[in-house]
């Protein structure tokens, strides 16, 4: 036995860069308005004072009002420090079970490294040709299920109708629905939760709320399941979510005007760019999401697409991973900035 063997070791998520110049970012699906001026009011008028204290270890102001808005019962929310923190609880409490939890092969990256550092067996099933589900996949025997709706990095959606047969057919697994996109053009399976105790539908503040610097994940679920997640989280870390972030998800959630508006916007100029890329030649499937996963035309190579974007100052996202490495997944931002990677875009093609 040597130090070695009792260590942990594991492949971790890459994030995508956080270059310190200025560019323009185009590489993680972060919103390009700032957050709601309810957020900025009501950081400036914060109590610093209680920053001695630590903060509310149930969040309660924060998610009674994610369950006011969504009609819910407060014991159904659970929030944490981001969704990858709510869904890093969720796999940690739902999957204990033997059999293997199964994805999709083309998902968030973040579901294999969550499995493998739990050490919880799993079995991905691959998308279709269209970047689909295939029903009968999820019909099988399992510990667990996990879909991304829409999909990352693909910016499909999958219909209610069939996540409802997966849900169903599952009753003695939990299946995990993560909305991390949902408000760009998706049906939501959080109503599901009143007819299934084995669904739990995840969400985050980073993208359609412009609050990915603050760290903010909630989910929904039986109240029974939300119980067992928060015995979880009482026993890694009580106190997740500090007192600002707790006071400004408050704020972010109820202006719902605010949300709509940036919301709108991101569709249109999403809408606009995928005509644009039409123009030159780039194929994609409708984007449910805030980016479009996009292949360039013949005879340009996404990694090649993506290298001479970065010289011009415009990062976008390449994974070069089998079935994906000829798509370039480009984050929807301001329609100047979209504008500008049109024009970049246009020389690179020729
Ligand atoms: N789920 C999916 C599908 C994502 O793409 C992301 C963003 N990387 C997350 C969850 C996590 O987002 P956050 O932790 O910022 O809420």
């Amino acid at each position: 036995m040597s130090l070695e063997d009792n260590i942990r070791k594991v492949e971790p998520y890459t994030p995508g860069e956080q270059p310190k110049s200025k560019v323009i970012k185009l590489n993680t699906n972060e919103c390009p308005y700032p957050p709601s001026p309810e957020v900025t009011k009501t950081l400036n008028r914060l109590d610093w004072n209680r920053l001695r204290l630590y903060p509310d270890h149930a969040m309660t102001e924060l998610t009674e009002s994610i369950a006011d808005h969504y009609g819910v019962k407060p014991s159904q929310v659970f929030a944490g420090v981001g969704s990858d923190d709510v869904l890093s609880m969720c796999f940690l409490t739902f999957f204990c079970g033997e059999k293997p939890v199964i994805f999709p092969d083309i998902t968030y990256s973040f579901y294999d490294v969550w499995t493998e550092v739990y050490r919880i067996p799993y079995e991905t099933r691959p998308l279709d040709e269209d970047f689909k589900i295939r029903l009968s996949d999820y019909l099988t025997e399992n510990g667990g299920i996990v879909i991304a709706n829409p999909n990352a990095p693909t910016g499909r959606a999958e219909s209610i109708e069939l996540l409802e047969e997966i849900i169903k057919n599952n009753r003695d697994s939990v299946v995990i629905i993560d909305e991390a996109y949902v408000d760009f053009g998706a049906e939501t399976a959080l109503p599901l939760i009143e007819k299934y105790d084995n669904l739990i539908v995840v969400r985050t503040m980073s993208k359609s709320r412009a609050m990915a610097g603050m760290r903010i994940g909630y989910c929904f679920g039986d109240e029974k399941l939300i119980k067992y997640l928060n015995d979880v989280k009482y026993s890694v870390n009580s106190y997740t979510l500090n007192y600002p972030a707790i006071a400004a998800g408050k704020a972010a959630i109820e202006d719902t005007g605010y949300f709509k508006e940036i919301v709108g916007r991101i569709i249109k100029t999403r809408e606009h760019t995928e005509a644009e890329l039409t123009k030159l030649g780039f194929t994609y499937f409708p984007s449910a999401t805030n980016f479009i996963f996009a292949k360039p035309p013949e005879g340009l190579e996404a990694s090649e697409v993506f290298l001479k974007l970065k010289e011009n100052g415009i990062y976008v996202r390449y994974f070069d991973k089998e079935r994906i490495s000829d798509r370039l997944r480009i984050t929807i931002g301001t329609d100047d900035e979209m504008h500008m990677l049109i024009h970049v875009l246009k020389e690179i093609t020729g």
